[in-house]
């Protein structure tokens, strides 16, 4: 066996959660290794719709959510416009973060409940709305159905283009002088004395001081042979991709867990499943077939739009909905960060920022305690209902 160059940081896995923390670190002066088994930047984060929370206001009246995840979401988000700036500064590609709003709809009057509730939150939150009054939903997205029961309008719902999102993230570290090695999978950790050793590859030992998991849902299987319980069960989601022959949407447009996002140039993803498939990511018929009633009972016209492409990606799921992001128990110097289940692009910068401070030694932006990868299930829905995607 080989012993390929010493890193002495080393990610395993570039999704948007290893290649965002792989340039948090670079712009530390850090210069980390990233492993990924294929190509970084494949699997759930390019797969997902890039759904991105809106702004809230900072001002003293709005107040961050007391549940842990929510404050996560707020944070994070509020990091999103200067971080997709600099990495367009960086790499000249934009990730194409827009505040495009959204709409959120409901059909019965418990959808309707559930939308009035949630609008308390987002008030406390400081996150602007507006109800729509029924017969005046084409003032904010006309080829809505009129039929909805209620609509809300959020003007500062935002999307990101994630395929370009990943590919600044890979450019900015590269230039940064990260090292990608895409298509070598980590095997394991090398374990001594309580702490990773190396980064077990098939072409050989990477020796490291720290090493990081961020491997999305293969995270789980790989910490089992180091005796740590953190599991990150697939949870699989499916898109259509739609082409209508004119615009016909300005703004994201959601129903409970499935959602329409138009895309600024004429696309409209139509997303999303939520399955529990095991590691089986083929896109389905009866997938396809669900995601295209919904999308044309919300918006009549898209029966006429062209079927672009279908795909599938496996979500990291955790033991109760929250990401994992903190220390391996028993081993000091492996971090984890995975289990964002359908957040971990909004996520991204934040958890980032976190494990940086983990890095560093310095205290955590966030308490990271609800975050604790040896945390126990409890029965308090973890779970930020609010801008789940
Ligand atoms: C259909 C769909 C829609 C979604 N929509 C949204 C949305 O709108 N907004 C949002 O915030 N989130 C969304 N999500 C969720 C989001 O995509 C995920 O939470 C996020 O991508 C997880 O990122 P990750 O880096 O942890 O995982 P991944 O992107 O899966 O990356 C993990 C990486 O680890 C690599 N890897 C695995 N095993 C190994 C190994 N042994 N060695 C080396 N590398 C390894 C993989 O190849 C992969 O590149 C959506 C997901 C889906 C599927």
């Amino acid at each position: 066996m080989t012993t390929s160059k010493c890193g002495d940081i080393v990610i395993v896995g570039g999704g948007v959660i290893g290649l965002s923390i792989a340039y948090a670190l670079a712009r530390e002066g850090l210069r980390p290794i990233l492993l990924d088994r294929r190509e970084p930047g494949r699997e759930a984060s390019w797969a997902g719709a890039g759904l991105i929370p809106p702004i809230a206001d900072r001002s003293p009246a709005a107040r961050v959510s007391p549940n842990p995840l929510a404050a996560l979401r707020t944070w994070s988000a509020g990091l999103y416009p200067d971080w997709t700036a600099a990495l367009q500064d960086e790499t000249g590609i934009d990730p194409g973060y827009r505040r495009t709003g959204g709409v959120d709809v409901a059909w019965t009057s418990r959808e309707d409940d559930a939308l009035r509730a949630a609008a308390g939150q987002w008030r406390a939150e400081g996150i602007a709305w507006e109800r729509i009054p029924p017969g005046d939903y084409a003032r904010v997205e006309p080829a809505l159905n009129p039929e909805l029961k209620s609509v809300y309008f959020l003007p500062d719902r935002a999307q990101v283009r994630n395929p370009r999102l990943l590919a600044a993230l890979k450019a900015a570290v590269v230039r940064r002088g990260a090292v990608l090695e895409g298509y070598r999978a980590a095997l394991g950790f090398t374990l001594n004395g309580g702490r990773v050793a190396a980064v077990r590859t098939e072409s050989g030992e990477i020796p490291c001081g720290r090493a990081i998991l961020a491997a999305g849902a293969w995270s789980g299987g790989l910490l089992e042979p180091a005796g740590v319980r953190a599991p990150t069960p697939p949870i699989k989601g499916q898109i259509v991709l739609l082409r209508a022959e004119r615009p016909l949407l300005r703004r994201v447009v959601e129903h409970g867990k499935k959602y329409l996002v138009p895309r600024d140039d004429g696309r409209i993803l139509v997303g999303a499943t939520e399955e529990n498939a095991g590691f089986d990511a083929r896109p389905t018929a009866a997938g396809a077939r669900d995601l295209l009633e919904e999308a044309i009972r919300l918006c009549p016209a898209l029966g006429d739009a062209a079927i672009e492409a279908t795909w599938a990606g496996l979500r990291p799921g955790s033991v109760d909905g929250r990401p994992y992001i903190g220390i391996a128990p028993e081993v000091e110097n492996l971090i984890i960060a995975a289990g964002h289940r359908r957040a971990g692009l909004q996520l991204a910068p934040g958890t980032a920022e976190l494990v940086v401070d983990l890095v560093l030694g310095r205290a955590p932006r966030l308490d990271l305690s609800p975050f604790r990868p040896d945390r126990l299930p409890t029965s308090e829905p973890a779970d930020d209902e609010a801008f789940r995607s």
